[in-house]
C-alpha cells in the first residue's frame, strides 16, 4: 500500500472486514484501525491468528468499540485516528434479518453512513490530504433483479427490492451525492455474493455446511433456482486493495466472480465436497426441504467486470470450485468455530425471515 500509512476499516470483525484486515496486517506495514460495534455476528479470533504471529503486527492494529450511529464518538476515533484510507463495510448485511427487522438496518447502513461521510467531509476541510480515499463498500443487490440475460455494471440504474438492499442503495445514494456536491474523493464498489471462510453460519454456504453436519434438512427456498454470482473473499479483497492504490476517486466499480450459480446446484456441490472429504455419506436427496421462498425473493445477480478488467487489470484469481473446495474444508476443520460463534449469537440456524 505505497500511498496510505493510516488505514482505518469500520466493520472489521464482520466476514470481509476481516479478511481485508488479516490481508494488509500479513502483507503491508500500514497501520490498521478496526472500528466495529462487535455484533452478534462478529468475531476477533478471524483477527486473533494474525495478531499472534508478531509484536510487530500487533502493533500496528488497534481496535474501538464503537457503533457508527454515535456520531460524536465516531468523530472522536475518526479525529485521533487520522486515516488517509477509509474501507468503509460496517452495515447489518443479512436479507432474511432486513425482512425480520428493518429499522436496525436503516439506522446503521443509513445513519451510520451518513455520520462516517459526514465526519470525513469535515476532516478533510481540516486536512489537506490529496491522496486520502473513502471506499463504500456496497452490493449487487441495489440494482434489483435480472432475468436469464445481462448483466449489472456501473451504469445499471438502482432499483432495490428488500429493506436491506434499499438501505444499502439509500448509502449509495448519499455517498455519491456527498462526493458530487462537495468534491470528496469518495468511490463506490457494488460486489457480488462473497464466500469463504470465517463466514457467520446464516448466510446460504456456511449454514448448508452446518445443516449437512448435524444431520439436518437443508432448507431450498422457493425452487432452488435463484442464480447468485460468487465470489471468494480474498479475490474481493484484492479487488478493494487495488481500488484504494489505483482507482479513480469519485468513480464507482462492480466487482464480480463470473460465476453464476443456482441456489439448488451451489447446495449440491457443497454436499459433494463433504462426501468426498469424509468417510460418512450424506444422502443430498434426503437432506434437502424445500421451503416457502423469501419474501420478494431476487431471481438471479450478475455483474460485468469489464471496468475493473481493463482501467485496474483486476480479475478473480481464485477458480469457483477450487475456493469452494478451500471454503468448505475449512469448515470442517473447525466445526467448533460454527457452534461458537452460533451459541455466542444465540442462533441455531432456525429459518428466518418469513413474514
Ligand atoms: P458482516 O455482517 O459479516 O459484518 C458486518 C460487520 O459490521 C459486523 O462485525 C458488525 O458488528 C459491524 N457493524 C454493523 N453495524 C454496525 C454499526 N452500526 N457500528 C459499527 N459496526 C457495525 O458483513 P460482511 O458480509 O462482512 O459485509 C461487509 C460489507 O460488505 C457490508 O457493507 C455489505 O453490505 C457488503 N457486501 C457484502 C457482501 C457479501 O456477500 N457478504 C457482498 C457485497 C457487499
Amino acid at each position: 500500500m505505497k500511498n496510505f500509512k493510516k488505514i482505518l476499516i469500520t466493520g472489521g470483525y464482520g466476514f470481509i472486514g476481516s479478511a481485508l484486515i488479516r490481508n494488509l496486517l500479513k502483507n503491508s506495514d500500514v497501520q490498521v484501525f478496526n472500528i466495529d460495534k462487535y455484533s452478534s455476528v462478529s468475531d476477533s479470533e478471524s483477527i486473533e491468528e494474525i495478531l499472534e504471529i508478531d509484536i510487530n503486527i500487533k502493533n500496528r492494529y488497534k481496535y474501538f468499540n464503537l457503533d457508527i450511529c454515535n456520531y460524536s464518538k465516531l468523530d472522536e476515533a475518526f479525529n485521533k485516528i487520522n486515516p488517509d484510507l477509509v474501507f468503509h463495510l460496517a452495515a447489518e448485511s443479512h436479507v432474511d434479518r432486513s425482512i425480520e427487522n428493518p429499522s436496525q438496518f436503516l439506522n446503521s447502513n443509513i445513519i451510520g453512513t451518513y455520520n462516517l461521510i459526514e465526519i470525513a467531509r469535515k476532516y478533510l476541510k481540516n486536512n489537506q490530504d490529496n491522496k486520502f480515499r473513502l471506499l463504500h463498500i456496497s452490493t449487487d443487490e441495489v440494482f434489483g433483479s435480472l432475468e436469464e440475460n445481462g448483466k449489472f455494471n456501473e451504469l445499471t440504474p438502482y432499483n432495490p427490492r428488500s429493506p436491506y438492499s434499499a438501505s444499502k442503495a439509500s448509502s449509495d445514494h448519499l455517498v455519491k451525492a456527498w462526493r458530487h456536491t462537495y468534491k470528496l474523493p469518495f468511490i463506490v464498489t457494488n460486489c457480488s455474493n462473497n464466500f469463504g471462510e470465517w463466514q457467520f453460519p446464516d448466510k446460504l454456504i456456511p449454514l448448508t455446511i452446518q445443516k449437512i453436519l448435524k444431520g439436518e434438512k437443508i432448507p431450498i427456498y422457493g425452487n432452488g433456482l435463484q442464480i447468485r454470482d460468487w465470489l471468494y473473499v480474498e479475490d474481493h479483497v484484492e479487488a478493494l486493495l487495488l481500488i484504494a492504490q489505483d482507482g479513480k476517486a469519485g468513480e464507482d466499480f462492480c466487482i464480480g466472480g463470473n460465476s453464476e450459480m443456482r441456489n439448488i446446484d451451489l447446495v449440491r456441490n457443497i454436499s459433494e465436497i463433504i462426501n468426498n472429504s469424509s468417510s460418512k455419506k450424506h444422502n443430498l436427496l434426503e437432506l434437502i426441504s424445500f421451503v416457502k421462498d423469501r419474501p420478494g425473493h431476487d431471481k438471479r445477480y450478475a455483474i460485468d467486470c469489464k471496468k475493473i478488467k481493463s482501467e485496474l487489470g483486476w480479475e478473480p484469481k481464485f477458480k469457483f470450485k477450487d475456493a469452494l473446495e478451500i471454503t468448505v474444508k475449512w469448515y470442517l476443520d473447525k466445526p467448533e468455530w460454527a457452534q461458537k460463534v452460533l451459541n455466542q449469537a444465540n442462533y441455531q440456524t432456525q429459518r428466518l425471515g418469513l413474514l
